[in-house]
């Protein structure tokens, strides 16, 4: 860069973007060296000019790829007409959101925000009040299981059920508990008077990529209905078509009182969102809750667009072809012990190598893949095409061969 006459400044030194970015944002992230600049479809590429395969999705929130033809230009219009109300009015497009999104899902309304911890927030005191108003005080307890992730405002922090984030943020919470994942007779201790909800990942994302046992759901879900206790899906990462379904719920044949969504639920976009069944669809009335930026009429009309491709006939259909092909081409890879998860929700045992640096290997054959504990994980576009289903597994197939 040139010297800037005259500014004062003897000299202006060139930052790559890493040195620029690190010197100015705090260092919470362990980032890949690389600047993504820009994508299209299911690849991105970075400031040099080089291509990427996709098979994260940004953490599986670029549920339609980069820039997909529909949400693009439903977002724009949206941009181009008006990018911001406050909740004190009505939009249009909120209300076409909530109203579809419900009933898609099968929910009595919906709350809107801006992201995964968010949502749970919002499920969390929603069931602190539904015993309050019912019960009043001192059931307020919420059983969440050992190893969740259920994000990372203090609340949600109390909330996971992992001890790494238990630490220096003191006092966290109180009334939570944590139950091990699959172990009923645990539950069954756990699940005492002061219980006011059970909380869960059909399928443990950040944890490792691990889906629940069918009995154990059963038996949340029956134990919840008996104490009348809440049953809520954190449904951030496992919803919106990922599983192959639109919720993971509808797998286990039960729907929970509440649902929380994000991540995918606006193609990118911040956005989230808790649904509620009819008994408890009222519990946050007036001024029981809010959010500045919740429902933005944007990420409302981005959502809308992801909605509508994954509702289309045969896209949810084609995700579970998908998923299908991707697990038995994972499966007979060299290296690979197992493959968990659901749907395009995908976790890589490795017999040997160690998952980051599969990911960081990956990274510079062009493949962009994440990591969950000890595994490899594939969060791919829902829309990623067979073709680029095969290079990228071609890629990790190399990779792991090496
Ligand atoms: C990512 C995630 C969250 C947190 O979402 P944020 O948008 O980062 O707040 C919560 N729950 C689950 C299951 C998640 O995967």
């Amino acid at each position: 860069m040139a010297m800037v006459e005259g500014s004062g400044f003897k000299e202006v030194f060139t930052l790559t973007t890493q040195e620029q970015l690190n010197a100015s944002v705090m260092p919470t992230y362990g980032r890949f060296p690389v600047v993504i600049d820009h994508g299209t479809g299911e690849s991105c590429t970075d400031e040099t000019g080089k291509t990427y395969i996709d098979f994260g999705s940004g953490i599986g929130t670029t549920s339609l790829g980069y820039c997909n033809e529909a949400w693009t230009e439903a977002v724009c219009r949206q941009v181009k007409t008006m990018q911001h109300t406050s909740n004190l009015y009505y939009t249009k497009v909120q209300a076409d959101f909530a109203q579809q999104l419900c009933e898609t899902t099968g929910y009595s309304k919906v709350f809107f925000c801006n992201s995964g911890a968010e949502a749970n927030e919002c499920a969390i005191k929603l069931a602190r009040k539904y015993s309050f108003d019912k019960y009043g005080k001192g059931r307020h307890k919420i059983l969440t299981l050992v190893n969740s992730f259920h994000g990372r405002t203090l609340c949600t922090l109390s909330a996971t059920g992992q001890d790494v984030f238990h630490n220096y943020f003191f006092p966290f919470v109180e009334g939570f508990d944590y139950v091990t994942a699959n172990d009923i007779a645990d539950l069954k201790a756990k699940m005492d008077d002061t219980v006011c909800a059970v909380m869960l990942e059909y399928v443990q994302g950040e944890g490792g990529v691990n889906a629940l046992k069918q009995e154990f759901v059963d038996a949340v879900f029956a134990l919840c209905a008996e104490k009348d206790a809440l049953v809520i899906a954190d449904e951030v990462q496992t919803g919106v078509g990922r599983t192959g379904t639109f919720l993971a719920g509808e797998q286990f044949g039960h729907k929970a009182d509440v649902t929380t969504l994000a991540k995918g639920i606006a193609g990118g976009l911040p956005m989230g969102a808790c649904l509620a069944s009819e008994k408890c669809a009222d519990v946050l009335n007036k001024g029981a809750h809010g959010s500045t930026f919740g429902g933005n009429p944007v990420c409302c009309a981005g959502g809308l667009a992801v909605l509508q491709t994954v509702t289309a006939p045969g896209f949810l259909e084609d995700v579970q072809r998908k998923a299908a092909l991707f697990r038995e081409k994972l499966a007979a890879l060299p290296g690979v012990a197992s493959v968990s998860g659901l749907g395009l929700m995908i976790g890589i045992q490795l017999t040997d190598k160690k998952a980051i640096d599969v990911a960081n290997a990956a990274l510079e054959e062009g493949l962009l893949v994440l990591t969950a504990k000890d595994k490899v994980r594939l969060l791919p576009p829902l829309t990623m095409t067979d073709e680029e289903i095969e290079a990228g597994v071609a890629i990790l197939a190399h990779v792991l061969g090496k």
